[in-house]
């Protein structure tokens, strides 16, 4: 199941939004929820609304295992989760923008959160969408590894949001952090680094952010080579990640975003082949589907063509043979039929 979210900017700046439930392995397009006015607060809550209604609940830790400390190894763990953050900060994860340029790699780094980070050929950029849920100076903070002097620098940049200090060569909206030249104490090891800052040390730099909402922020290679592996943005002036965590990477504590970023034509793509089962199980498309798809994801017949079977394998996408297929259609509509159907390769792998 996969729930596909699509919005269109209104003139006065609300969104409309269209929600869909769609369902790749029985009935195809399940359910469809559209709204024509929502202030972006309210699209973040009617996401989450629907998000839940179609998912289960979040497993929580039980709260014995903070106190438990018998073994240096939970020892270790705990530490790393306790790690404190200000409230207002945000932390990305390089590895998982929306977009990469062209120049962009992720590379796979012991040290690095969840083992990725990227490196960047100069120019080149990794976009990541982000809410930024209040208006003022957000402190920019790189998790980063310089290699050498030629190797020791990336620009940070958020669209529409005034830089301090502005690094022009970065363009609009960029801030360039670096080692200073000579400064090799920088250099072949992990650590948080903000801009060098004309006012000094203690003020890192910043971004000064006029609206809440949805931003885009980048980051842009500057010297291929150095390695960027988190982002983060704060309304603490005085917060220093490098003290609080030796270098090391920041968990993520907010509550992730339940949902991925896509591009337009993943999810045109995925609208389409719903769609086709849909019409292959003579499935009824819910009436906000007929009425509104045009108006958020446009003309239907333009939206990428669906490959291969009708139903995927379960494990790996793979095509399934047509007895499966015709196997699953004849039960798509009993809702007490469940199937799991795996491909020749993935079953091979099970008993
Ligand atoms: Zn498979």
């Amino acid at each position: 199941m996969f729930i596909v979210v699509g919005t269109r900017k209104r003139p006065d700046g609300n969104l409309k939004a269209m929600f869909l439930l769609l369902d790749l392995w029985k009935k195809g397009v399940r359910d469809c929820f559209y709204d024509a006015n929502l202030s972006e607060k309210q699209f973040e809550r009617a996401c989450q609304r629907f998000g839940n209604s179609y998912t289960e609940p979040e497993q929580t830790l039980p709260e014995e295992e903070e106190q438990e400390e018998d073994t240096e190894r939970e020892e270790k763990n705990t530490r790393q989760e306790l790690i404190r953050v200000p409230r207002n900060t945000l932390i990305i994860e390089a590895e998982t923008a929306m977009h990469f340029d062209n120049g962009v790699i992720v590379v796979d780094d012991e040290e690095a959160s969840n083992g990725k980070a990227i490196e960047s050929a100069r120019n080149a950029r990794g976009i990541y969408e982000v809410y930024i849920p209040k208006t003022g100076k957000w402190y920019v903070w790189i998790r980063t590894y310089y290699k050498s002097g030629s190797q020791d620098s990336y620009w940070i940049g958020i669209e529409d949001a005034e830089p301090y200090p502005w690094d022009e060569q970065g363009g609009p909206n960029a801030i360039k952090i670096w080692a200073v030249p000579g400064d090799d104490s920088k250099w072949n090891r992990w650590l948080w680094d903000t801009s060098t800052h004309p006012l000094g040390k203690s003020t890192p730099g910043y971004f000064n952010v006029k609206r809440r909402g949805y931003y885009r922020v980048w980051s842009k290679g500057r010297e291929q080579g150095t390695r960027l592996d988190q982002i983060l943005l704060t309304r603490s002036r005085r917060f220093n990640p490098e003290t609080v965590s030796e270098g090391k990477p920041i968990p993520l504590h907010t509550e992730p975003h339940p949902y991925e970023p896509a591009t337009f034509e993943e999810c045109q793509k995925l609208i389409r082949h719903a769609v086709e089962i849909s019409k292959a199980v003579e499935a009824e498309f819910p009436w906000e589907f007929k009425y509104w798809l045009h108006d958020i994801w446009g003309d239907i017949r333009k939206f990428p063509e669906p490959e291969g079977s009708l139903y995927k394998c379960q494990k790996c996408e793979a095509d399934l043979p047509d007895q499966a297929v015709d196997l699953i259609k004849q039960h798509a509509h009993s809702d007490d039929i469940q199937f799991y159907i795996l491909c020749r390769k993935c079953g091979g792998e099970f008993d």
